[in-house]
């Protein structure tokens, strides 16, 4: 147990600091995403999500004309 702490305990602090670094690039991104927001080309019809707020999610346009995000496809398609 001793020797794992000494082979692993660097990688953990590097791992920790990491962390932070991405914390902080995160909160300055979210507050770059707000600015933007309004030049967001997809927005879910359900939820308002958009590819700025969420650029993970994907974006498709449903049958009625809406665009959705992908969780709320499948609502779109059912509504109608
Ligand atoms: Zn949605």
């Amino acid at each position: 147990m001793g020797n794992y702490l000494i082979f692993f305990g660097p990688s953990i602090i590097r791992d920790a600091r990491h962390r932070r670094d991405v914390t902080t690039r995160r909160r300055r991104f979210e507050m770059q995403t707000r600015e933007a927001e309004v030049e967001a080309l997809h927005r879910c019809a359900i939820c308002g999500a958009t590819e700025v707020s969420d650029p993970n999610l994907e974006f498709r346009v449903a049958r009625n004309g809406e665009e959705y995000c992908i969780p709320h496809l499948s609502q779109a398609k059912a509504a109608t």
